[in-house]
Formats: structure tokens, C-alpha cells, sequence
């Protein structure tokens, strides 16, 4: 009775010793057949079955294939607890990994991320912060209750917490003895409280009101759409994509909002619980293992009615998913760019046409993609062009950095330096915004011009001072700044070359003496919950002078901050990538867009060398329909995305002879791409030539839009053997080209 509560109508059951085709995580080309355990099973239920010596997690996935002797089939070993794969579930499935060119157990793996599944019946009790304090602290006692402190009230898995504190489990158990750490019932069942869609509307602009109108009535269609919400920073996006969230469940349907970025989940959440009362369900990796559990759990049962997550989310079993939002949806780390290669973006639309569910692109400057496609009619689309309140759009200006004689070691050229004085002397905030992470990009040997290069990549090492060693941002790998040059052995001549932000704070403290300076780059916080706290601190007026990479440029809101200083604008225009201007100008529109908020009017100044660059002068007036107009003509007269079609084949191996080899094959026998008029080109070293000690080359493919590129790319690389330690990656849309 347990599982056929969770069954949806009409789905179809096996009783036991019936033949069953089961899909595993395991890689494996096909489907496996058993019989149904003791109790029968779901089609869609979640299975532990024997393979060989072990038990692996699979799912039924039909009847029997009838390829095996019905006497020797294998039954099933138990049906898990967890409420069965529905159909519009396993379709999406299907259909992602069809048009990713990905095996079917690696999709299953994706949807199968509760914590619970697979493993043995997880422990049913959890560990938070008690009242009580232990009559002896000890180090390893104080460790354990820090990470409940900071983690304010959560519950872990005993194994969890004593892995986090980096202790033993006896430490754990000992905290429970003395009262300071309580021990409880998993709250797995317990569902989150419920959102009321009318708890406190904000009185909206009448444009956001026309929005917000022409949102609910798409959300209230119950039948798939998509629509692009187009508005400038600052002009209320948010608030009018929660209108469609509060008719999403006035229906009783779920709706989903992914963000590019965990650090702004903090804020959002926040919002969500001044609009209807309560918070949401999260996922992302921030959340703790038992909440995920919860999470996976209630997103199947109905219990969780609005989640907020990254890209992941998109896998959750909804039981009648509504709505999904993608805000900032141009943002490039909607692409997962390891294991299953996947645009959000993309896979929301796919997910949502299946669930007969609404799409809200969400952008003040949206992906070229979402552009055309609204152009065209696919999309209906939405305007928000002014922004909320008294806050006006930032004055741009470029600084011309031909004429200013800048000192060695100076990045913050005198005109920009003024501008920051004139906001400390206001006391306002300024941001100096570095796409660069760590303190120079490049380490020098000032003898022999050697420059120092990590041992397993084709990258060189960024000096990070804080940390005081070398790292490469391909693979991490870290290594002290050594004494003497590796090449010439010299001592005492290797010197940092160029600015990355810690430089850059070093130069804006040795400045501006009296300014409090922040720092704000991924690498610096060593935990979401840690980055956040610095956010909200930043917001509160913290800093006065706050030096970032592009984790500020997305959708945090300073209200203190009224001068945006780009270092470098010229930074993501060098290079032959076709996006190149694009990501350029979208980055620099939103990192303008970070100042003036609030009441205080903002001015944005870019740094640059080439002031009349067609992006530069785009980004200056601000002409967005003439750039993205300009844009597609220049993509459609070069038959790429999104007017034709690209995949990306990175080949790597630890052998450089055998991804030429490879890729000089692939190449030669390209059949099945000339049948479809498809184009290879290619093998070229990919944009980084080795990573991990593997050699990379790539080739690419690009045909028309209507041609079916994905047949013919499986029949393509499938006439080729690959030696075992070779992989291939199939790209579909990749993100350079
Ligand atoms: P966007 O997502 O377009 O950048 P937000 O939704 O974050 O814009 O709105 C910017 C700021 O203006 C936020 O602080 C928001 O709360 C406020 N705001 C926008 N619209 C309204 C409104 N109708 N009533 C009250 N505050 C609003
Ligand atoms: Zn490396």
C-alpha cells in the first residue's frame, strides 16, 4: 500500500516474478531483465538488484525484453523506498540523453541524487545543536559544535557531521551524552511548510503589473510556454517572476527557480519568505546531505512546493511541476561542463514542454539564443526597461587608457582613482570589478623570460598570494612560489607580471589608506555559507571599496554602491571565440548594473585601450536591440548557433600520438556527417591542449539547423575503436567556438 500511494495513475505494476527490464547506474549499453521481488513492482520504482557479486540501483523500466530464459532470470532484490519514476520523468530522461548524446545510467545517476538511493537504508537519526554546554570542552568537541554553529540549527547525518569537523564519530556521541548536541527522528517525511501565494504582494509598478498579468495568465494556461522577461538590473525581474511563482501555486502545481550562483540563494531566500510567509526547499551543493534527502523525498510526494537550486534541480521527481524560472539565464555556468554535458537553460525548456509546465527566461541582458528565439515568436517576451523606484540606470563612460601614463605595478588609472575618492569622501562604495582571480596571472623569470607553467596542464601557474603559493586554475594542483627559476635555476628574479584582484587590493590599500577593502573571489571563502555571510556584510555597508571577479557581477544587490570601476575592459575581447562579444558585453552591462541601486544615482567607467571596439561603443550607448541585432546577422551569415548547428568532440588521452591518430581518423571517415551536410573540422589542439596530464584535441562539427545531427554524430564516432585509455566527449552546443 506504501508504494501504490506513490504510483501515479494508470502506471503499469508487475507482480512478482513477472519479467522486468531494469535500467541501472551502471555503464552499461542496455537494459537488464529480472523478475519482480516479493510485493511486485511499479513501473518507475527505484530497485536494489544483484549484478554479478553486488547490488547495484536500478529502475524498472518495463516489461521484460524476453531476451533471456524466463527460469533464469535473477528476481529483484527489494524495492526501495522511494516514490517510482513517473512517466513524464522517465521521457524527459530519455529525450535529455538523446539530444546530449549521454548513456541512459549516467542520466539515471543524475536523477537519482537522493542521499538514501542506492545506499543501504540510511541512518534514520540526525544530530543538531542542544541547549546544554558539556561539562569538558575539549578540541575536538569544539570543532564538532562550530560546524553546528555555523551551520545554525541544520541536522546532519552522524557520519556527515564527524566528517566535517574532521573528527571521529565517539566525538559525536559523547556531545549527545552531555546534552550539547541532540540526537533525532530524520525529518525525511516531513514536509515543508506551505507557501501562501497571497501572504504579502508588493504593490507593483504598472509595467511590472502588465508583466506580472501576462505571467500568470501563461502559468494558469497549464500548457507549455516560454517566455523571455527581458529588464534591466535593478527594474523589479524578481518580483514579477514571484507573481508567476504565486500563481504557480495558487494551481497546486510546484514551480522551480534556478540561479546561476549558490552565494545568491542567501537573498533570494529571503524574498521568497517576505512574499509568502515561509522558505522554500533548496538544492544545490550547500545543502546538507539530510536535507537534500528531505528535499529529493518531498519533491516526489507534493510536500515541497517551491524549490530554489542550481542547475541540478531540473532532475528532482516533481509530482506536477508548474513553472520553471532560470533567472539570469545567460549566465555561462548553466552549462555543465563535466560528466553530462548540459545547458539548464536548454533542459528547463525540454523539461517543461514534457510537464506541460511555463518557462521565464530571466535577464537584463539575455543570451543571444533566447534573443532570436523571441524574435522569432517562439518565445513571447517581456519588457521591463525602467528601473524600480528613484533609481536610475548608471551613467557608462569609457576612460581612454592611450593617454594616461600609468607607473608600473598601477592598474586604477588617476581619473578612476578621483571618482573612488569622491565616493569615500560621500561614503559610498565602489567597485573595482577584475575578471582575475589570485594575485598575477603570470610569474616570470626576469633572467631567462621562463615562465612558470603547471606540470600536468598546458596553463600557467596564477600566484595567489593569500594562499602564498602557485595554482593552476585548470586542475587546482598548488605548489610553493619557489626561490630560484626552474629553468635557469637564478635566484631572486621571478617577478608576478599583470594584476589579479588580490594585486589589485594590494594597490587600492597602499591608495586609498582610509578605505576598508574587500575581496571578492570564489577562491577565497572556504564555504558557500561563509561567502554568503561576506555578501550580506558588503550590503549592509561593510567595505567602502569592494574589488571583485565575476561572482559580483551577478545579481547582488549593494544599495551603497554607486561607482563601478572595470580594469579591464578589453579583457574578454581578445581571443577568436564567436561568443567572445556576446559574454563581453553581457558581463560588462551587469557588472555596470551593480551600481546605483538604490537612491544615489550610479556611474560606471570602463578602463580600455580601444574605445571605438564596436562592443565597447554597444556597451557604452547601451543600444542593446542594435548589438544583438548586429550579432545575429553576423552568426547567421556564419551558419553558427543559434542559426545553425555545433558539436564539440574533445578527445583526450594521457598518449599525444593517440588523439591525433583519433582525431586524424574521425576526421578522414566522415560518411555519416557528409550524408546530413554536415561539416568536420578539425583536430586541433582544444582550448586547453592538456589538463591533468591528458592531451586534448578537438574537433567540431557544425551543420544546419534542421539536420539531425545527433544520429548522425553516434554513427560517426562509433566507426572508430578507441584504445581504453582514451575518452570522448560529445559536446552538443558547446560554448566556445
Ligand atoms: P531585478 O531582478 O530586475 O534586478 P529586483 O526584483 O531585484 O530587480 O528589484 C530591485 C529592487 O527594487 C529590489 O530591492 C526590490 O525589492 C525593489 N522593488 C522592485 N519592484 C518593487 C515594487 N513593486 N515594490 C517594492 N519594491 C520593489
Ligand atoms: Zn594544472
Amino acid at each position: 500500500a506504501r508504494v501504490e500511494a506513490g504510483a501515479e495513475e494508470g502506471a503499469e505494476f508487475f507482480p512478482e516474478g513477472t519479467p522486468i527490464a531494469v535500467l541501472t547506474t551502471q555503464p552499461l549499453d542496455r537494459l537488464l531483465d529480472y523478475r519482480a521481488p516479493a510485493g511486485g513492482c511499479w513501473i518507475g520504482a527505484f530497485l536494489e538488484v544483484p549484478l554479478g557479486p553486488r547490488a547495484v540501483l536500478g529502475v524498472v523500466w518495463g516489461p521484460g525484453t524476453g531476451s533471456f530464459d524466463r527460469a533464469r532470470l535473477r528476481p529483484a532484490s527489494r524495492v526501495l523506498e522511494a516514490a517510482p519514476l513517473r512517466a513524464e520523468m522517465r521521457e524527459f530522461l530519455g529525450r535529455a540523453a538523446d539530444y546530449t548524446l549521454t548513456p541512459m545510467p549516467a542520466m539515471l545517476r543524475l536523477a537519482s541524487r537522493a542521499p538514501d538511493l542506492g545506499a543501504p537504508p540510511a541512518a534514520r537519526r540526525v544530530y543538531r545543536l542542544g541547549e546544554g554546554t558539556p561539562p569538558r570542552m575539549t578540541e575536538a568537541r569544539e570543532k564538532v559544535l562550530a560546524v553546528l554553529e555555523e551551520y545554525g540549527g541544520l541536522a546532519f547525518q552522524l557520519s556527515e557531521l564527524a566528517q566535517m569537523a574532521g573528527t571521529g564519530t565517539s566525538v559525536v556521541k559523547g556531545l549527545v551524552k552531555a546534552g550539547a548536541v541532540l540526537e533525532e527522528e530524520a525529518p525525511r517525511d516531513m514536509p515543508f511548510p506551505r507557501l501562501d501565494p497571497s501572504a504579502a504582494p508588493k504593490a507593483l509598478t504598472e509595467s511590472q503589473q502588465a508583466g506580472a498579468d501576462r505571467l500568470r495568465a501563461a502559468v494558469a494556461a497549464r500548457r507549455y510556454s516560454t517566455t523571455l522577461l527581458r529588464g534591466v538590473t535593478g527594474s523589479g525581474k524578481t518580483e514579477v517572476y514571484l507573481e508567476a511563482v504565486a500563481e504557480c501555486l495558487a494551481q497546486g502545481r510546484q514551480a522551480l527557480v534556478l540561479l546561476p550562483e549558490i552565494a545568491l540563494t542567501g537573498e533570494f531566500v529571503g524574498r521568497v519568505e517576505a512574499r509568502f510567509g515561509a522558505r522554500p526547499a533548496e538544492w544545490h551543493s550547500g545543502v546538507t546531505q539530510t536535507e537534500r534527502r528531505r528535499t529529493w523525498h518531498m519533491v516526489a510526494a507534493g510536500g515541497a512546493e517551491l524549490v530554489v537550486g542550481a542547475r541540478s534541480a531540473l532532475f528532482l521527481p516533481y509530482r506536477d511541476l508548474g513553472l520553471i524560472v532560470v533567472d539570469e539565464e545567460h549566465d555561462t555556468s548553466y552549462k555543465q561542463e563535466e560528466g553530462v554535458l548540459y545547458n539548464a537553460r536548454d533542459m528547463a525548456v525540454l523539461r517543461a514542454s514534457i510537464a506541460g509546465a511555463q518557462v521565464v527566461l530571466a535577464s537584463a541582458t539575455p543570451s543571444l539564443e533566447s534573443w532570436v528565439n523571441a524574435e522569432a515568436g517562439k518565445y513571447a517576451r517581456i519588457d521591463l526597461t525602467d528601473r524600480f523606484g528613484p533609481a536610475v540606470l548608471p551613467r557608462m563612460e569609457a576612460l581612454d587608457l592611450r593617454g594616461e601614463d600609468m607607473p608600473a605595478g598601477r592598474w586604477v588609472s588617476e581619473p578612476l582613482a578621483r571618482a573612488v575618492e569622491g565616493r569615500l569622501a560621500r561614503g559610498e562604495q565602489s567597485l573595482l570589478f577584475l575578471n582575475r582571480r589570485g594575485y598575477a596571472p603570470v610569474t616570470i623569470c626576469r633572467a631567462c623570460g621562463h615562465q612558470i607553467g603547471c606540470d600536468t596542464c598546458d596553463a600557467r601557474m596564477v600566484e595567489h598570494r593569500f594562499l602564498k603559493r602557485l595554482m593552476c586554475h585548470q586542475c587546482g594542483e598548488t605548489k610553493p612560489i619557489p626561490a630560484a627559476c626552474p629553468a635557469c635555476e637564478v635566484e631572486g628574479k621571478l617577478a608576478p607580471v599583470g594584476p589579479g584582484v588580490e594585486r589589485l587590493a594590494e594597490e587600492a590599500t597602499a591608495r586609498f589608506p582610509r578605505a576598508r577593502v574587500a575581496v571578492l573571489s570564489s577562491d577565497l571563502f572556504g564555504s558557500a555559507r561563509a561567502l554568503k555571510a561576506e555578501i550580506a556584510a558588503i550590503a549592509a555597508g561593510a567595505a567602502d571599496i569592494v574589488i571583485g571577479t565575476q561572482l559580483v557581477a551577478k545579481g547582488h544587490n549593494f544599495p551603497k554602491l554607486t561607482l563601478v570601476g572595470v580594469i579591464d575592459a578589453d579583457l574578454g575581447l581578445q581571443g577568436s571565440d564567436l561568443r567572445a562579444a556576446e559574454r563581453t558585453f553581457q558581463l560588462m552591462r551587469q557588472v555596470a548594473g551593480r551600481a546605483g541601486r538604490a537612491e544615489a544615482p550610479g556611474t560606471a567607467l570602463l578602463q580600455t585601450f580601444q574605445p571605438e571596439h564596436p562592443v565597447i561603443r554597444a556597451i557604452l550607448t547601451g543600444d542593446e536591440e542594435g548589438f544583438w541585432a548586429a550579432e545575429a546577422a553576423e552568426r547567421r551569415a556564419a551558419g553558427v548557433p543559434p542559426f545553425g548547428r555545433m558539436a564539440g568532440i574533445v578527445l583526450s588521452s594521457p598518449d599525444v600520438q593517440e588523439v591525433f591518430d583519433l582525431g586524424n581518423a574521425l576526421a578522414r571517415r566522415d560518411g555519416p556527417l557528409r550524408r546530413i551536410g554536415a561539416q568536420v573540422f578539425g583536430p586541433a589542439p582544444a582550448p586547453i591542449a592538456r589538463v591533468r596530464g591528458r592531451h586534448r584535441v578537438r574537433l567540431l562539427v557544425k551543420a544546419e539547423r534542421s539536420a539531425p545531427l545527433q544520429a548522425a554524430l553516434a554513427e560517426w564516432v562509433a566507426q572508430v575503436k578507441r584504445p581504453a585509455n582514451l575518452r570522448l566527449a560529445i559536446d552538443i552546443d558547446p560554448q566556445s567556438f
